[in-house]
């Protein structure tokens, strides 16, 4: 059924950014991201990180060699790094209302993948024109922790 295949697709896809976006992280923190780290950082078995990791590399997007661990390919970092910044963005907006760090971080979490290049884009414009109304923004957060 199309689409099922499509929802299908989609969480595919939405676990592969996941996948690359902490896998960036633990090299941007820690210089490397071993299995065993991914599958910490996930919450998710070793057997299955390591299940997606060979899908990622059969997809180009890393290569990995058992015991010696992974390193991103440019596409593979270039689509990491997309999810990264669609992270920051959201989570400065959202941040700039004065959310809770907890709650911001589980929306951002769901949000990054679903939002589109041109929603993203206003977002951002809105990010950027109401730090320069600190007016304007801190009527928005007032408006918004009432009640
Ligand atoms: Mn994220």
């Amino acid at each position: 059924m199309p689409a099922a295949k499509t929802t299908a697709k989609l969480a595919a896809s939405q676990a592969v950014e996941d996948y690359l976006e902490r896998i960036l992280e633990l090299i941007n923190t820690k210089g490397y991201a071993r299995v065993v780290d991914i599958a910490q950082s996930l919450k998710i078995s070793q057997a299955s990180v390591t299940n997606m990791v060979q899908r990622l590399d059969g997809e180009g997007l890393l290569h990995y060699e058992k015991y010696r661990g992974l390193v991103l390919t440019t596409a593979g970092e270039a689509l990491a790094r997309n999810i990264t910044r669609r992270h920051q963005l959201l989570t400065d907006f959202l941040k700039l209302l004065g959310l809770d760090d907890e709650v911001i971080y589980h929306d951002v979490e769901g949000m990054e993948h679903h939002i589109s290049p041109p929603t993203l884009r206003a977002i951002e414009i809105l990010t950027r024109q109401l730090e320069r109304q600190p007016a304007l923004l801190a009527k928005v957060c007032k408006q918004t922790h009432e009640n």
